[in-house]
């Protein structure tokens, strides 16, 4: 399977769709955000340093996080199609992961971008933090969230698209709908 990278602001689905796909395809799966949660919950030194950008709604620095991600990838098993899940999240490491894989002989594959209204976000993301309990899912770090993907993120939609990568999806008001047209590109892009 070729890579994927999964795209979108935070409450878009990103997570729930590499369950998704990571249970139909048996790839490997990344979430920076589940990464570095885990690292809090055990205390670490790293886990420390992001507690403090988590909280805030704010980016982990990238030479870090891209420190991270190449150990995590290289962690995984080979072979399988790896799905980058809030990963990148800005054009450096959007850089810097085309070169960590094309160093191991590897390339970025597809990218799939999740469209949502805010408002369907804000909605999704609040309802998560009653189920979920995520420190960062309250209103006003939300927002904060928001406008770091708008600033930061967003614009990297236009660097996948010049790669070549870019497969956008809007939310049509269903999920199966939406996994019956992802997994059909998926199954395009790796015939
Ligand atoms: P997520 O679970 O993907 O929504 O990530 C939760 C938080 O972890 C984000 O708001 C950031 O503070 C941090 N984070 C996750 N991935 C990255 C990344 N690629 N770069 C910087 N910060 C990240």
């Amino acid at each position: 399977m070729k890579n994927i990278i999964i795209f979108g602001a935070p409450g878009s689905g990103k997570g729930t769709y590499s369950d998704e796909i990571v249970a139909k395809y048996e790839m490997g799966h990344i979430s920076t955000g589940d990464v570095l949660r885990g690292e809090i919950k055990n205390g670490t030194e790293l886990g420390k340093i992001a507690k403090g950008f988590i909280d805030n709604g704010q980016l982990i620095p990238d030479e870090l996080m891209i420190d991270i991600l190449a150990n995590t990838y290289d962690a995984l098993p080979q072979g399988k199609g790896v799905i980058f899940d809030g990963f990148p999240r800005t054009i450096a490491q959007a850089e810097a992961l085309k070169k960590m894989l094309s160093e191991r002989g590897h390339d970025m594959g597809m990218m799939i971008e999740l469209v949502v209204d805010e408002e369907t976000l804000m909605a999704r993301l609040l309802n998560r933090a009653i189920e979920q309990g995520r420190a960062d899912d309250n209103e006003e770090t939300i927002k904060k969230r928001f406008e770091v993907y708008h600033n930061q993120t967003a614009p990297l939609a236009d660097w996948f698209e010049n790669e070549g990568l870019r497969h956008t999806f809007n939310w049509k008001g269903s999920k199966d709908l939406m996994l019956e047209e992802i997994f059909a590109a998926i199954e395009a892009e790796n015939k």
